[in-house]
């Protein structure tokens, strides 16, 4: 099944009487279950596409559709609760919150989904166990290294049972080693987790582990 769909996305951004065009029509389909990475330099328009299929930006012209559904027809409020119950998101940074630990950072889109606190907590130790990081659960972010806080943001992303779960450069801040690490979690995640995932990086060694890979290049595939 089609779970996510592209189609002929375009994006100017105007600023003080400057236009810039970042994306040249750029249509793209993920199926459930499946992993795709999109590589390229720096500047090819890599995070502004990932943005606007994960609802974050809109797009100038063209439509993203969720399993057929165009999702331009929705309301703030409703691509809020959308993005809340079918996506999850990892950035470069961890965006945990410092004052929360670990279990509580992960359980926070549950509680804010509408599950009590105490689900919410079961559910986050749940994916925190299965991510290998039980003995980090009332650890507070600053007491955790780099690739511990991106499994933690990575176990945050999963907890709504999302079908896709969308990534931004997510080894960009960390070492070879733990990007190796990383590299891991996602293969897992899309196995056991049924999960369709779209990462985003500057890496193109780190975008053959996935399934597809796909290169951009000024605002469009670089194959087209
Ligand atoms: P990548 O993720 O591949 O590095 P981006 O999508 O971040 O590329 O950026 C693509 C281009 O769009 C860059 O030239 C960038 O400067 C430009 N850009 C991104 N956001 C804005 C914005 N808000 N206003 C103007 N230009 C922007």
């Amino acid at each position: 099944m089609i779970l996510l769909q592209a189609k002929d996305i375009t994006k100017v951004y105007e600023n003080e009487g400057q236009t810039t065009d970042v994306l040249h029509g750029v249509s793209l389909e993920l199926k459930s279950g499946e992993s795709l990475a999109i590589h390229g330099g720096s500047g090819a328009g890599k995070s502004t596409l990932l943005h606007i299929i994960g609802t974050l930006d809109t797009p100038t012209s063209g439509d993203v559709y969720y399993k057929g559904e165009n999702l331009k027809d929705k309301t703030d409020k409703e691509l809020a609760s959308f993005r809340n119950k079918n996506l999850g998101f990892v950035f470069q940074f961890h965006y945990l919150l410092g004052e929360f630990t670990a279990l509580e950072n992960v359980a926070m889109p549950a509680r804010i989904g509408g599950y009590s606190k105490p689900e919410s907590l079961q559910r986050a130790s749940e994916i925190l166990e299965k991510l290998g990081m039980s003995h980090r659960s009332s650890h507070f972010p600053s007491a955790l290294s780099g690739g511990e806080q991106q499994r933690v943001a990575i176990a945050r992303a999963l907890i709504m049972n999302p079908s896709v779960l969308l990534a931004d450069e997510p080894t960009g801040n960390l070492d070879k080693k733990n990007s190796l690490i990383i590299q891991d979690v996602f293969k897992q995640i899309v196995e056991e987790f049924e999960v369709g995932l779209i990462v985003v990086t500057h890496d193109s060694a780190f975008s053959k582990a996935f399934q597809r890979s796909k290169e951009m290049k000024d605002g469009n595939w670089a194959y087209l």
